[in-house]
């Protein structure tokens, strides 16, 4: 579905990968010119590359989100080789340890904060200060189910997760009249590294077993979502968390 993305400029980061590939490679094909940043250098230029293969416009840039300083450089660049931004996915995130509360590791608290909330929040920041003299723009945060409910033994993420839905629901409404929509996604378990990662065989079926439609979503069924908050068909949507995880939070 042609979406009216097309000559817009996006920046999206994690997007070497998993879920923010899927989203880049669908705003390429939409004549959207993407910036595919991330902190793998290779896994951005592969998806650049891809998106150029098949006749869109892209170009990699390493990032590392946890650094204001660098954000600041993405966005920067965005601007100056596509001449404006209009639309920004703020997709890089990490998953954590598996620890009790009590338990969970200092260091590992705020290395998956740094990522997954103050990322957010730095990209945020430049991407609305790049889109406010173009007149306005759109912004999809990824979430997940785990920014509307909690998961045992991962409060660092769940904790993140609301985080990003609050920071999402607070700029929204500051920008709503200066013509910036900004929307979170929660997507479920969708099969990408990030959660191949962490599951063994084992706990994947049971894992499965726990999905109504019994089986993980798959990066594209995110894509589609996002690249409908980003076009004009969402006009009226704004500072609400949007999720796509075939049930599971219905339970
Ligand atoms: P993924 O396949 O692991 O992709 C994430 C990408 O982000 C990787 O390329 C990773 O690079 C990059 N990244 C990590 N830290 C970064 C940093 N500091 N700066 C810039 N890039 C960084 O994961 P995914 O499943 O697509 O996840 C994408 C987003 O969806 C995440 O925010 C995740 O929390 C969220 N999400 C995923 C699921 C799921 O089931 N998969 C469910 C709900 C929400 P490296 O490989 O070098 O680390």
């Amino acid at each position: 579905m042609k979406l009216g993305l097309d000559g817009k400029v996006a920046v999206v980061t994690g997007a070497g990968s998993g879920i923010g590939a899927a989203i880049s490679l669908q705003l390429g094909s939409e004549g959207t010119k993407v910036v595919v940043a991330d902190l793998d250098a290779d896994g951005a230029r592969r998806v650049a590359d891809d998106i150029c293969a098949q006749g869109g416009k892209a170009c990699a840039f390493t990032v590392d989100v946890s650094d204001a300083e660098a954000v600041k450089r993405l966005i920067d660049f965005a601007v100056q080789t596509y001449g404006g931004l209009h639309l920004a996915v703020n997709n890089a995130g990490l998953d954590g340890v598996r620890k009790a509360t009590g338990d969970y590791p200092l260091d590992q608290w705020r290395k998956l904060m740094s990522v997954n909330l103050d990322g957010a929040f730095y990209c945020m920041k430049y991407e609305i200060a790049a889109m406010l003299p173009g007149g306005g723009g759109a912004i999809v945060n990824i979430s997940s189910i785990l920014g509307s409910v909690g998961l045992p033994l991962a409060s660092a993420y769940t904790a993140a997760k609301h985080g990003v839905v609050g920071l999402t629901k607070a700029a929204a409404i500051e920008y709503a009249r200066m013509g910036i929509r900004i929307n979170a996604v929660g997507p479920g378990w969708i099969q990408t590294p990030l959660l191949s990662e962490h599951l063994e065989a084992t706990s994947s079926r049971r894992m499965e077993a726990l999905q109504p439609m019994g089986r993980r979503g798959n990066p594209e069924e995110v894509a589609a979502l996002v690249c409908f908050l980003l076009s004009e068909q969402a006009s009226f949507i704004t500072g609400s968390c949007h999720l796509v995880d075939g049930a599971y939070t219905a339970h």
